[in-house]
């Protein structure tokens, strides 16, 4: 057999779904709210910061782990939003995006036959993270409508091997915001088998109705044990920059801080720069930001439940999860062409979120991190819709 083949790793997962709609979509102009990425400008003071940084020359490489003046700012916000002192010379790494922080942790920490909890559905990327890492997932279900799980379920799926635990909240692609009491029963876990918490909690900000974004590291007897992952993506509109980074307990950060040098040695370095202006974004920014995605959530929710999707509304992040077994398709990857094709929207197919492709069969993920008159035109498309559900299969 010739030799010229992917590697066993590569070949025990498929390219990304999520992007894949995306090319899906361009190539039949239809209206894209499959990946989550905004189509409205990243704020003013941001952008300038960027290009204030390249005209003056900030061309070459960063320090390895992060400009020091981001590293600081990332700190000092972590600190005061959630009054956990983070020392950013032992504790923060800034990576290329929440993407490559989570890589670099997983390779970093992780070794063969180690085994890593993942609540289920999650984000398409934590599979082949383990994958390449080497860890064996165990996976604990997230149930509709509210997306809780079941304790004892949670409970089980710990041991001796179990070296961490992949947390996302808020999260994608549910909307669900772990409460203070399911984050204190994954921790009261992670301290009884010596686990660590791998929380990637890049929508901290875009959280909805009072709810409150509460970091497990901030759990009693969680600092130690939890890195935490985030990225300037999201709360600034910024997902191309990709600038991402982790905060550690600083005896892992030396395992984190080497794989990442490997895999890229550093972000872009004006970036990096208008990384400390975003950090210095006004309390306002981050108020208005949750706002005008509360009002997006509310518009696609009323868009898509007139067009007889049955949806769960999310409590944070920028995507509804849907039930689509009204239309009476095969399933989830079927109706997601369809209604690319036929219909001019792109959407999520619910299997690429789920190892248990049953349950995901049923379901499909659409994003709302769009202007006003992008989920308008994708409600005068889905108009098309109305006689499918209600017909007679
Ligand atoms: N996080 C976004 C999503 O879930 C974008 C994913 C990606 O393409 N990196 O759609």
């Amino acid at each position: 057999m010739s030799k010229l083949t992917g590697s066993k790793k590569a070949t025990q997962f498929t390219e990304s779904v999520i992007r894949e709609m995306t090319r899906l979509n361009q190539l039949h102009g239809g209206v894209n709210l499959s990946q989550g990425f905004p189509d409205f400008p990243a704020p003013a003071a941001v952008k300038e910061a960027a290009c204030a940084a390249i005209r003056a020359d900030v061309n070459q490489y960063a320090v390895t782990w992060g400009a020091r003046g981001l590293r600081e700012a990332i700190a000092r916000d972590f600190e005061q939003r959630h009054g956990l002192r983070i020392v950013p010379d032992e504790q923060v790494t800034v990576c290329c995006g929440a993407t490559e922080a989570m890589m670099a942790t997983m390779m970093g920490v992780i070794d063969p036959g180690d085994e890593v909890v993942i609540f289920e559905p999650f984000y398409e990327n934590y599979g082949p993270d383990a994958i390449l890492s080497g860890a064996t997932p165990r996976y604990v279900t997230l149930r509709e409508p509210s997306w809780t799980f079941d304790p004892d379920e949670l409970a089980a799926a710990f041991n001796n091997r179990t070296k961490a635990i992949i947390l996302n909240t808020p999260n994608n692609p549910t909307g669900k915001v772990f409460s203070r009491e399911e984050l204190e029963a994954i921790a009261a876990l992670c301290r009884k088998w010596d686990v660590l918490a791998i929380s990637d909690e890049i929508y901290e900000h875009i959280i909805y109705d009072g709810r409150r974004h509460i970091p497990i590291a901030t759990v009693e007897g969680m600092a130690d044990r939890t890195v935490t992952i985030n990225s300037l993506s999201k709360t600034y509109s910024v997902t191309g920059w990709r600038v991402g980074w982790t905060i550690s307990p600083p005896a892992l950060t030396g395992a984190i801080r080497k794989v990442h040098d490997f895999l890229t040695v550093g972000a872009a370095a004006p970036l990096q720069e208008a990384g400390v202006a975003a950090l210095a974004t006004p309390e306002s920014y981050y108020i208005e930001l949750a706002e005008g995605y509360r009002r997006r959530r509310d518009r696609l929710m009323d868009i898509l439940e007139r067009h007889h999707f049955t949806c769960y509304q999310p409590g944070g992040a920028y995507y509804i999860m849907t039930d689509i077994r009204v239309f009476g398709f095969a399933n989830d990857v079927a109706f997601a062409r369809y209604l690319v094709k036929d219909i001019g929207v792109a959407a999520v197919p619910g299997s690429s979120f789920y190892r248990d492709q049953a349950s995901g069969r049923t379901k499909l993920r659409f994003c709302f991190c769009k202007r006003d008159e992008t989920l308008d035109e994708a409600d005068r498309r889905l108009a098309k819709l109305q006689n499918l559900a209600t017909a007679p299969k």
